[in-house]
């Protein structure tokens, strides 16, 4: 049998308790974060490829904290999640997005809706009275939603997904090709775009298989009348791959990395020659 060392008990627990406090500080800075609005909403470009051009954009969070500004928000947006801050980080990231629109008519911009937040009763009547309130038109949101809300409440989603829908926004399957991807939801959900995950774009040019998958994804979509976004474009030549497979929105550092948003919408992007 193996013997245990007196050192590894001690890292161990060392770690641990470094870990719950470290937790622990977040979720109080985050309660404080929501009251003081340091949270600001960070813009990445989405580069159109049959117009040449920057058409579009997608709304990522960010905690505008020097102890926080560098960390994901994937990292605090799970924290939230476990409590019911998330519905107010939520609300948040919506009126900070609406108010760029409003203030940017002929922009279109993506946000990102977490599943409890999407399944959270009133959701639905708050998205629509801000679009009124803002005096936006619901054309130029997309909300991006992942397939781990799929898992349960699947009937409860689609019917969600079919209101928002006839408000005029649009719907996006966020991190495709990832998790518990099920073309029955490809079939059921009413969306308008897949975006293939950043995993998969890492290796078009690489694997063969990972560019057949792509290839395979981007005609699926385009048979189901859907628009198809590759993030985490970082290379010319995945972006000529990506042209060449028909893809029709590249997003990815190759472009811009996420920055502020008074920054990204003022940015002439050029043209990419590929
Ligand atoms: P996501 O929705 O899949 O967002 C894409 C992530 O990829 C972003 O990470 C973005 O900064 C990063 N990215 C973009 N281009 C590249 C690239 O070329 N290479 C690489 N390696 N990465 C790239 P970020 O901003 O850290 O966000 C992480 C996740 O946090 C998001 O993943 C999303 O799930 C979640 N999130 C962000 N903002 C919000 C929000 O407002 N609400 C909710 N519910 N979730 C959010
Ligand atoms: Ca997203
Ligand atoms: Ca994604
Ligand atoms: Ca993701």
């Amino acid at each position: 049998a193996k013997k245990s060392n007196i050192y590894d008990y001690f890292i161990y627990d060392e770690a641990l308790s470094h870990n719950l406090t470290q937790e622990e500080m977040m979720r109080k800075d985050l309660e404080k974060a929501v009251q003081n609005d340091e949270f600001i909403i960070y813009l990445q470009p989405q580069y159109e490829l049959k117009k040449n051009k920057v058409t579009a954009y997608e709304a990522l969070l960010r905690w505008n904290h020097e102890k926080y500004l560098s960390v994901s928000p994937s990292k605090y947006i799970q924290i939230a999640e476990e409590n019911t801050l998330i519905h107010e980080v939520g609300q948040l990231v919506i009126d900070k997005t609406f108010q760029l629109l409003s203030n940017n008519k002929e922009i279109s911009i993506s946000l990102n809706v977490s599943p409890k937040q999407l399944l959270e009763p009133g959701f639905i009547s708050e998205l629509k009275d801000k679009a009124e309130n803002y005096k936006i038109d619901p054309k130029q949101v997309s909300i991006e939603i992942t397939e781990t809300i799929l898992v349960e409440s699947f009937e409860l989603v689609i019917e969600k997904l079919k209101l928002i829908k006839e408000l005029g926004f649009q719907i996006h399957l966020d991190d495709f090709g990832t998790g518990y991807s099920s073309l029955k939801y490809v079939k059921d959900l009413p969306i308008d775009a897949l975006k293939i995950d950043k995993q998969f774009i890492k290796e078009i040019e690489n694997d063969e298989k990972a560019r057949m998958i792509v290839e395979t994804i981007i005609n699926l979509g385009h048979h189901l009348n859907l628009k198809i976004i590759a993030e985490g474009v970082e290379t010319v030549k995945q972006a000529a791959i990506l042209n060449y497979l028909k893809c029709d929105y590249l997003q990815g550092y190759l472009i811009d990395k996420p920055k502020s948003a008074e920054i990204v919408i003022d940015t002439k992007y050029p043209k990419l020659d590929l």
